[in-house]
């Protein structure tokens, strides 16, 4: 299996490469050349297998440049030990219909772990491979929860440095605290002054310099990115939704007529991959996009315009506080049947004038895959009292956003087959806004506010959140988002 770059075909590599290099030279992103598809005899050998199992078996797939061992390596590395009761992506299920695909029981409480603890590993194998054994620096733009789950998952990992960027402004309290507090020889943490387009767009534009690379080289260095820019990020996405819908088939539920997936969307990682499960062979019928306020993919889907000159708000839903989509250059790429001229025209157009308009044949295709739909801060909280009232059941900001989204699509469709939301972080990870739904009673301390939002709704703080209570913070310094090259050489001792 190769992987092409989304702005120029003739750009071929291995899997290895991809996750090694993070991005392709010209900037486009890395796509598997084909889909690999599951059968009936696929899913009947799945189903009796582990999550560490149904994981090795869907990455074989499309990691073919890895031998077996080092994808079981890979795997039982990142899974064994590190999520609550060895389950990387439980369910929980509201009333006969909903399903909860609970993805925040490990070392960070939000859904990125289960990428971001496999990463290191498939990465420092990459490296092995297709980088010649080069120190790996990797760079993180992060609206909050990415940072954390990388610092974990690539903290003292041999021959690695990885540095976060995150909006000084536009993480919470509780991010805030799991990053600046991060253990580790090999981590650094830097808040910039600005939102999180403008980390992203920093980041990128480190990347792809060729004068920051030539003087990594010299210094014996390279580049990564461990955002959802890297497919060795998007891929571990994948198992998740095949082992959801293995767990759906299993308790029984009638998928006869396929089922919808909803998911809390930002940078378009996480329902990518539910696109590619589909594909893959999950009977998927729609997949509901949800955006907060910044709902820029919402008038996407619904117009075909996608236009970031709009005001940015900083929403309850931090990780979702995202103009810039960034997968949806792989996702436009598969939907213009790999045009390659027209995903770098259209990108080209992004960067230039912040829009651009889709094709009525791509738009007519995004439609037919994906419902997009937003709520606000206020919607937000209603549906996590509403979610709580009916069904005993507490989600955190961005679930709830989804949740949201999927009543709209109800009201709108009346479709009522099965479904299946993304819940991507625990809500004690946004305690303040969580508890402010259901009560008028906000103590002053971000603890206090864990400790009553517990109290009033029976539900347990997940250990690292509660064991944060003690942690110092670490990295104070704050950079001028015209200086995040100065902030990475400083971070390196390099010049
Ligand atoms: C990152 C994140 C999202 C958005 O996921 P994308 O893959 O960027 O679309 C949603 N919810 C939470 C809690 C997140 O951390």
């Amino acid at each position: 299996m190769n992987y092409v770059s989304t702005r120029n075909n003739d750009i071929k590599v291995s899997s290895a490469f991809a996750i090694a290099h993070g991005i392709s030279v010209e900037g486009g992103l890395y796509v598997p050349e084909s889909i690999p598809q599951l059968d009936t005899k696929d899913f009947a050998n799945l189903s009796e297998l582990d999550y560490i199992g149904k994981a090795e078996y869907i990455l074989k797939k499309y990691l073919t440049d890895f031998t077996d061992e080092e994808i079981s390596a890979c795997v039982n590395g990142a899974y064994t030990g590190s999520f609550d009761d060895d389950k990387p992506a439980a369910l929980a299920q509201l009333g006969d219909k909903i399903n909860i695909l609970e993805l925040w029981h490990g070392p960070t409480c939000a859904f990125k772990d289960l990428a971001l603890q496999l990463l290191p590993y498939l990465l420092t194998t990459s490296t092995k491979k297709a980088a010649d054994g080069k120190k790996t620096v990797i760079l993180v733009a992060t609206s909050g929860d990415t940072g954390k789950a990388a610092l974990e998952g690539f903290k003292d990992v041999e021959n690695t440095e990885i540095i976060v960027f995150y909006p000084s402004e536009g993480v919470s309290p509780m991010q805030k605290l799991q990053m600046d507090s991060q253990k580790g020889n090999n981590v650094h943490v830097c808040a910039i002054k600005g939102n999180f387009d403008d980390a992203q767009s920093g980041v990128k534009k480190i990347f792809t310099d060729a004068a920051i690379k030539e003087t990594l080289a010299q210094n014996g260095m390279e580049f990564s990115s461990a955002n959802s820019i890297n497919w060795g990020r998007l891929v571990p996405q994948i198992i998740y939704y095949i082992s959801a819908y293995c767990d759906m088939l299993a308790k029984g539920d009638d998928l006869s007529n396929g089922f919808n997936i909803v998911v809390p969307t930002g940078n378009f990682g996480n329902i990518l991959a539910a696109y590619y499960a589909k594909e893959m062979g999950v009977p998927v019928n729609k997949l509901i996009c949800a955006s907060n306020a910044n709902r820029v993919l919402t008038d996407f889907i619904n117009t075909g315009v996608y236009d970031r000159n709009r005001e940015f708000y900083t929403t309850m839903s931090p990780s979702m506080d995202i103009l810039i989509s960034s997968n949806l250059e792989r996702m436009l790429y598969i939907l213009a049947d790999g045009d390659d001229k027209y995903i770098a025209d259209i990108q080209s157009q992004l960067a230039n004038d912040g829009k651009f308009t889709v094709n009525d044949t791509v738009l007519a295709k995004l439609q037919s895959l994906f419902f997009g739909a937003c709520c606000d801060d206020d919607g937000t909280l209603k549906t996590i009292k509403n979610t709580f009232d009916e069904y005993g059941y507490l989600c955190d900001t961005h679930t709830a956003v989804a949740v949201n989204a999927y009543e709209q699509y109800i009201e709108k469709t009346g479709d009522n087959r099965p479904v299946l939301i993304a819940s991507t972080a625990s809500p004690y990870k946004f305690a303040k806004s969580v508890l402010s739904a259901l009560s008028n009673d906000i103590p002053e301390s971000e603890f206090d506010t864990v400790d009553a939002l517990s109290d009033l709704t029976r539900t347990t703080v997940p250990t690292p959140l509660a064991e944060l209570k003690n942690a110092t913070a670490r990295f104070k310094d704050i950079y001028k988002k015209e200086d995040m090259y100065t902030a990475v050489c400083n971070c390196l001792k390099i010049n």
